[in-house]
């Protein structure tokens, strides 16, 4: 047998090492923490540089309170902080900080030099410290404020700095998080400077004004406003979806001013874009969460990233319904004369007057790649080029059909080309989502079927019909558990009397199988199957009040422009746009 070891105390470097890794795993992480400083300490302007990745040199300047002279190797000691006092002041935080770890933890892995002068103190003060040590500490002339600079982060760590990527990405990382902070604190005026070059500058004024600094002006051009007061209260702005990007990583969360990253509340801003957006697309944005200091904890992570709610499920429908609400209220194309560039051409674009078929397959995603915020200082990027159509429809008057069976409509002034199938599809599926959710107070209407359809399933998808019955029911079907191991269907949905019941239920009880994330994917993944089955196919004839039927229900679906898989349900020409391609000169 191997003696145990013995059980020693760790000497203070070693903790503070230790501890450090925690708080600081890499350049971004040290500008988080310094420009959360600055702005706990009233600062009004922040000037942040960065240079070699932030492993080279991070600069923080702000013009807040400063610290006091005789308070400045305090603020460099583990668990020395302004903020808090007592224990039930965490209970209430209102700072960014209370740890008072970050500036300590900062010092043992860099050298640092600290400069402050408070507003009303004649001169300043200067600590200047490597791996932890105090070299100096003098007097210095400063103006009113702080400036914390960190140079050659984790140079004795090489353990860390195995851990990091590319120069370029560490930088990029510490923007994105100068860019997020700018946004969560839009009052406070930011510049930000990567090698030299500077990528970011807001003015300190509304939300809206920082991030059009951030992500540019068309991009903030479709967003729409959050704004959904309450003892949860939500806010900031979300882009609609018209516009939407590869990745999530557009959507900056921010709850009680403190950004913060919460997988839930972002499927919560993802699922309200369901059904509007094509699949694997991402809306942008920021959602700002308010909710009373006892609703929330913020003590449960080193770096204080991530927050617990005492209620999760109360903030993600708050979240929910206030995104909800703002995607139904986007404004109808045309009709505050701002039409998105290339409005509904999944696959025709018309630019300056030469008119372009694009062989873009209807079912690639539409608009451009992933724009990210202004990471390495690249400029804001645009979002659609070829945007998906805005949701909001104007009333449609019903021509005729056309072509292999696009219905052909007029709007005003617009031409309307509509493929009844997915539009169909898009008005059965919210029709049916809506029952599910109670909006709808009736069960849909049933059909009975002659000869009931009975599929042998075997017991786990058997049971799992059972599970979802009441959604079932509602939706109009009349499918139970028959027998261990079988399903037996009585009734189907009105409105899907002409699909063929078998293949129906059995796409349907496939569907169950789907691994997923859960029960509301799955009715999602249900209501489009049922949608799909249950529309008028592609190619029939509809007569002419079938036409303006589908139509009007379509006017009034929200997002009717798309069908459920995200592919358009309308192609919009405006005047404009004919004018152009006719080279008609404009009105
Ligand atoms: P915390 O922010 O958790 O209190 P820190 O280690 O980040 O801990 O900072 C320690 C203390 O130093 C703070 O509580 C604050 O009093 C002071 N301090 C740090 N940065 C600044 C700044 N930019 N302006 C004024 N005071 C500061
Ligand atoms: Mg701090």
């Amino acid at each position: 047998m191997i003696a145990a070891a013995p059980i020693r105390r760790l000497p203070q470097v070693v903790a503070d090492a230790i501890a450090a890794g925690e708080v600081i795993e890499r350049p971004a992480s040290v500008l988080k923490e310094l420009v959360e400083n600055a702005i706990d300490a009233d600062a009004t302007r922040i000037d942040i540089a960065i240079e070699g990745g932030g492993l080279v040199r991070i600069a923080v300047a702000d013009d807040g309170t400063g610290i006091a002279a005789d308070d400045l190797e305090l603020a460099v000691e583990r668990h020395a902080t302004s903020k808090i006092a007592v224990a039930d002041d965490l209970a209430e935080v209102r700072t960014l900080g209370f740890r008072g770890e970050a500036l300590a933890s900062i010092a043992a892995v860099s050298e640092l030099r600290l400069t402050t002068r408070t507003r009303g103190a004649t001169g300043g003060a200067a600590l200047h410290l490597r791996s932890g040590d105090v070299l100096s500490r003098t007097a210095a002339a400063s103006g009113p404020g702080t400036r914390v600079e960190v140079c050659e982060l984790f140079a004795a760590s090489p353990a860390r700095l195995r851990f990091l990527r590319s120069v370029a990405t560490e930088g990029s990382a510490a923007v994105r998080v100068a860019a997020d902070l700018a946004i969560s604190h839009p009052q406070i005026a930011f510049t930000c400077t990567n090698d030299g070059r500077t990528v970011l500058r807001t003015a300190g004024g509304t939300l809206r004004e920082a991030i059009r600094a951030v992500i540019g002006v068309r991009a903030e051009r479709e967003l729409l406003d959050l704004d959904a007061p309450g003892p949860i209260a939500i806010g900031g702005a979300i882009s609609s979806p018209h516009a939407h990007r590869a990745t999530r990583g557009g959507l900056v969360l921010i709850v009680n001013h403190r950004l913060v990253h919460n997988r839930a509340l972002l499927a919560a801003v993802d699922e309200s874009y369901r059904g509007l957006i094509p699949g694997g697309r991402h809306g942008y944005g920021v959602v700002a969460v308010q909710v009373s200091g006892a609703g929330v904890d913020v003590n449960v992570h080193p770096a204080k990233r991530e927050v617990r709610f005492s209620d999760e499920r109360a903030v993600f429908s708050a979240v929910q319904r206030a995104c909800w609400a703002a995607l139904r209220s986007a404004p109808a194309p045309g009709a505050d004369g701002h039409v998105p560039p290339g409005l509904a051409l999944g696959a025709l674009e018309v630019r300056d007057g030469d008119v372009d078929v694009i062989g873009r397959p209807a079912s690639e995603p539409l608009g451009q790649p992933a724009g990210t915020y202004a990471l390495s200082g690249s400029p804001p990027q645009d979002t659609n080029s070829v945007a998906a159509p805005a949701q909001a429809l104007p009333a449609m008057e019903a021509l005729g059909q056309a072509g292999s069976g696009f219905v052909v409509a007029t709007a005003g002034d617009m031409v309307v080309l509509v493929d009844p199938h997915a539009a169909h599809e898009k008005v059965l599926y919210t029709e049916l989502l809506a029952r599910w959710r109670e909006d709808l107070p009736e069960t849909a209407a049933s059909q009975l079927l002659l000869i009931p359809v009975v599929v042998e399933c075997g017991p786990d998808r058997a049971a799992r019909v059972a599970d979802e019955h009441d959604f079932f029911s509602r939706c109009g079907f009349s499918i139970e558990q028959f027998g261990p191991g079988t399903v037996r269907c009585t009734a189907v949905p009105m409105t899907a009397a002409n699909a063929d019941p078998e293949v129906l239920v059995a796409e349907l009880i496939e569907r169950l199988d789907e691994r997923d994330g859960g029960m509301d994917e799955r009715r999602h993944r249900l209501a489009a199957l049922v949608a799909c089955h249950a529309a008028v196919r592609f190619g029939d004839r509809l007569d002419v009040v079938a036409q303006q039927r589908l139509l009007d229900q379509l006017v009034s679906t929200p997002g009717g422009t798309t069908c459920p898989h995200g592919r358009p349900s309308v192609v919009i020409l405006d005047d404009a746009m004919l004018r152009r391609a006719f080279r008609r000169p404009s009105r």
